[in-house]
């Protein structure tokens, strides 16, 4: 079983591990902070560096309980110790974009009550997608405005780490599908940005959102009658 470290610590840029499995091109660590992808957040990408020799990550993937980086060189034998370097400008770019998203669902369910049915991120831009009925250009540009206060308004993000069942009592992870998670996961990562948005979410967000910058809105279209779709960048 892979530790994952950046569950807990999202700004851990380089650490050391050993590996456990190497098999062809890739290889599996007793612990790592390469975010492996999911929840709409592409993996991490950076470098492996070990006594004889270093590899680029290319591809990180999460399987069951085990991380695996594949590399574009051989890989180092099992037991081996390593120091992990992120490619931090990459990652730190995608933290500040996933926190955008919270924020921006956070606020179109607090003022207009709609919920997320979708979205997708890159470094520096994402999309969501939400049960909406109306969309115009007045209404993106209104949504902007919000949105940008939150940034200003610099509300701390917190992350803990609950009972399942202390989970399932909070009414705002109900409405984010928290119902989905599978029977065996007895312990929930909660994603709070204080006083605007809770989740369960396993992704890597900055911790304040101050952090994120200025967020514009820079597409709106409809997907649907009740589905309509934000665009958002932020500045580099
Ligand atoms: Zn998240």
């Amino acid at each position: 079983m892979t530790e994952l470290l950046y569950l807990t610590d999202c700004y851990l840029k380089e650490f050391e591990a050993t590996v456990v499995v190497a098999e062809g091109d890739r290889v599996t660590l007793d612990r790592t902070a390469f975010y492996p992808g999911g929840g709409g957040q592409p993996a991490d990408r950076g470098t492996l560096l070990w006594e004889s020799g270093e590899a680029q990550v290319v591809k990180v993937k999460k399987q069951g309980d085990l991380v695996w980086h594949k590399l574009d060189a051989e890989p180092p034998p099992v037991g081996t110790p390593i120091r992990g370097v992120l490619d931090w400008e990459h990652r730190y770019q995608l933290m500040r974009t996933h926190t955008a998203l919270h924020i921006l669902c956070g606020v179109i369910w607090r003022d207009y009550g709609a919920l997320v049915t979708g979205g997708n991120m890159k470094p520096l831009a994402a999309r969501m997608d939400f049960e909406l009925e109306h969309m115009s250009a007045d209404f993106a540009q209104e949504v902007e405005e919000k949105i940008n206060a939150e940034v200003a308004a610099a509300r701390p993000v917190k992350i803990c780490i609950l009972p399942r069942e202390e989970a399932f009592q909070i009414p705002d992870l109900i409405r984010t599908k928290i119902n989905l998670l599978p029977e065996g996961i007895q312990e929930v990562r909660v994603v709070e940005i204080e006083g605007l948005d809770m989740q369960a979410d396993g992704g890597t967000h900055v911790a304040n959102t101050s952090e994120v910058g200025t967020i514009h809105v820079v597409g709106h279209e409809s997907k649907g009658r009740i589905n309509k779709r934000l665009r958002i960048a932020l500045e580099r």
